[in-house]
C-alpha cells in the first residue's frame, strides 16, 4: 500500500514542485483514499484522485488598484475552480500577503471534501488575493475590492462559481465585490455569500463556522456520553471564526481562556464571557485594533508576544487562525497538559506531525474539512434562500446548521470507525467526500 501511495505522491509532486501546501493537503487524503480505492472494484483503476487534484480551471489576473496617496499599486488575484462534480464551485476569497498558488490549491481541495460532506450539492473552489487588508482605508479595500471583481466577474456567477468570505474578507468586503458585480452584470443575484441582511444574506452565516466547530466537539463528546460543560478551551485567532467558537462554547457552559491574532494571544484564566467577547468583536470588527488591547480593559489577562495558546492547560482546543499553527512538539504540550478534543476552525491548522500525534494519542480529533463545514453549509443555505427568494429565521437556519454537522459527525463515523472501536475523523471525512464526489465523476464519464 505504502508503494502505491508513494508512486502516486511522487507523479502529484512532479507536477506541483513549489507548492508545500497543496502536497501536504493532497497526502493527506491519498493516506487514507488509496487504501480504500484499492478495495473497491468501481473506483480502482480509474484515476479519480489523480483527476481531482488537478484544477478544473485555474484563473490568476492582474488588480491594479490605487491607494489614498494616489500611487498605482499592483496585487495578484486568483481563483482554483477545483471540482464541479456534484455542484458549482464553491469556496471562499482570502485577501492576505500569503497567498499564492500552493495555498489556494490546498484550500480548494480541501473545499471540494467538506462540500461534498455538507449534503449540499455545491462543487469546490477557492480564491482570493495577496492584498493586505491590514491598516488599509475603506476607501482603499473599496477600490481593491473594485478592480478584483473587475476581472472576476466573467468567471463567476450564480449556477457557475459562488466566492464567499475567508481570512481578510468579511462583510464590508464581501460588500464592495457584490455592489460591483451587480453594476458590471446588472443583475441582483446570489452569486456570493456572506452578504448582509438586507442585501439577501442568511441569518446565522457570520456565526455559522464557529458554532459549526463547536457543535461537532459536541457531537465528539457525545460518543463518550460528555459534553462541553465546564470544559476549558483554548481558541486561537480572533477573526470571524474565533468569536463564534468562543460565543457558543461559551453559551454551552465552557470557558474559552485563549485567543489570538498574528502579534500574540491572551489568555484570561476567568474565562472570556459574554461582555469580554462583545468587546473584542468591537476590537477586532469595528477598530480593527490588535488583541493585545484586551489587557488595557482586562488587567487581570496575560498577553503573550509572538506565541500561540497552545502551552496553556485546556481540555478541548479550537485552532480558528490558519494552516500548520499546531506543530506537532504543540500537539505534544496539548496532550501532556490533558487536551483530549481538537475541533478545528481553521483550514488545515495541524500539520502532518500534529495529526499523526493526535491520532497516535486516539484523542477526539475532528479534522477542519468536517468540524469547520458549518460556514459553507450555511452559505448552501443563503444560496437556497436567495433562489426561493425568501428568508428563514434564526432559529429555522441553526437548526439546519445543527443537523447537517450531525449528519457530518455520523457520516465521519460511517467511515472512520476503526476494528478497535477510535473514530478516526481524518479517515472518515475523507473518504465519505470522496465517495460523493467519485460517484459523481464517474457518472458523468471522463471530462
Ligand atoms: P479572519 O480574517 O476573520 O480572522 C483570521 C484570524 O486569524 C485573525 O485573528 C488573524 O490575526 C489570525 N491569523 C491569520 N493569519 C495568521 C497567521 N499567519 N498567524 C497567526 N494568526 C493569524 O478569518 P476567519 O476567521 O474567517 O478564518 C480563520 C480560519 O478559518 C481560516 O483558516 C479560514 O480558512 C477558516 N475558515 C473560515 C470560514 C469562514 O466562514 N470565515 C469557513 C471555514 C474555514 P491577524 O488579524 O493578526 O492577521
Amino acid at each position: 500500500m505504502k508503494s502505491k501511495i508513494k508512486k502516486f505522491m511522487d507523479l502529484v509532486r512532479q507536477r506541483n514542485q513549489f507548492e508545500p501546501e497543496f502536497l501536504q493537503a493532497v497526502e493527506e487524503v491519498a493516506e487514507t483514499v488509496i487504501p480504500y480505492i484499492v478495495n473497491k472494484e468501481i473506483y480502482y483503476g480509474k484515476n479519480i484522485l489523480l483527476r481531482m487534484v488537478e484544477p478544473e480551471r485555474v484563473i490568476m489576473f492582474r488588480v491594479p488598484w490605487i491607494n489614498d496617496v494616489g500611487e498605482i499599486v499592483v496585487n495578484r488575484g486568483f481563483r482554483i475552480e477545483m471540482n464541479s462534480a456534484i455542484g458549482p464551485y464553491k469556496g471562499g476569497l482570502r485577501f492576505h500577503p500569503t497567498v499564492n498558488l500552493s495555498i489556494l490549491k490546498f484550500l480548494a481541495f480541501e473545499q471540494v471534501f467538506k462540500n461534498a460532506l455538507t449534503t449540499l450539492p455545491m462543487g469546490g473552489g477557492k480564491g482570493g488575493s495577496d492584498f493586505d487588508p491590514k491598516a488599509k482605508s475603506d476607501g482603499e479595500i473599496m477600490r481593491f475590492c473594485q478592480s478584483f471583481m473587475g476581472e472576476l466577474f466573467r468567471h463567476i456567477g450564480p449556477n457557475t462559481d459562488i466566492p464567499a468570505g475567508d481570512i481578510g474578507v468579511g462583510g464590508r468586503e464581501i460588500g464592495y465585490l457584490f455592489g460591483m458585480y451587480k453594476k458590471l452584470r446588472n443583475e441582483f443575484t446570489g452569486v456570493l455569500t456572506g452578504k448582509g441582511m438586507s442585501w439577501g444574506g442568511s441569518l446565522i452565516r457570520p456565526e455559522a463556522t464557529g458554532y459549526g466547530t463547536v457543535y461537532f466537539a459536541q457531537s465528539m463528546l457525545e460518543t463518550r456520553n460528555d459534553s462541553l460543560k465546564g470544559k476549558i478551551v483554548t481558541v486561537s485567532g480572533s477573526g470571524n471564526v474565533a468569536q463564534y467558537a468562543c460565543e457558543k462554547a461559551t453559551q454551552l457552559e465552557a470557558k474559552v481562556v485563549t485567543l489570538s491574532d498574528s502579534g500574540g494571544y491572551i489568555y484570561d484564566e476567568e474565562g472570556i464571557d459574554a461582555s469580554k467577547l462583545a468587546f473584542v468583536m468591537d476590537l477586532k470588527n469595528n477598530k480593527r485594533a490588535r488583541i493585545s488591547e484586551y489587557i488595557d480593559k482586562y488587567p487581570k489577562a496575560k498577553y503573550v508576544e509572538g506565541k500561540k495558546p497552545w502551552g496553556i492547560k485546556c481540555d478541548v482546543a479550537m485552532p480558528c487562525a490558519t494552516q500548520n499553527e499546531v506543530n506537532k512538539v504543540d500537539a505534544k504540550k496539548l496532550l501532556a497538559n490533558g487536551c483530549f478534543l481538537i475541533s478545528e476552525g481553521a483550514n488545515m491548522p495541524s500539520d502532518p506531525g500534529a495529526v499523526h500525534a493526535f491520532q497516535a494519542a486516539k484523542i477526539l480529533y475532528a479534522p477542519g474539512k468536517a468540524s469547520n463545514a458549518g460556514g459553507v453549509a450555511t452559505s448552501g443555505l443563503e444560496m437556497s434562500q436567495n433562489s426561493l427568494r425568501i428568508v428563514w429565521t434564526r432559529e429555522e437556519v441553526d437548526e439546519r446548521l445543527q443537523d447537517i454537522m450531525s449528519n457530518i459527525h455520523e457520516n465521519c463515523i460511517k467511515y472512520g470507525k476503526q476494528d478497535d472501536g477510535y473514530v478516526d475523523y481524518v479517515t472518515g471525512a475523507n473518504i465519505a467526500g470522496f465517495v460523493k464526489v467519485a460517484d459523481a465523476m464517474l457518472a458523468q464519464g471522463v471530462v
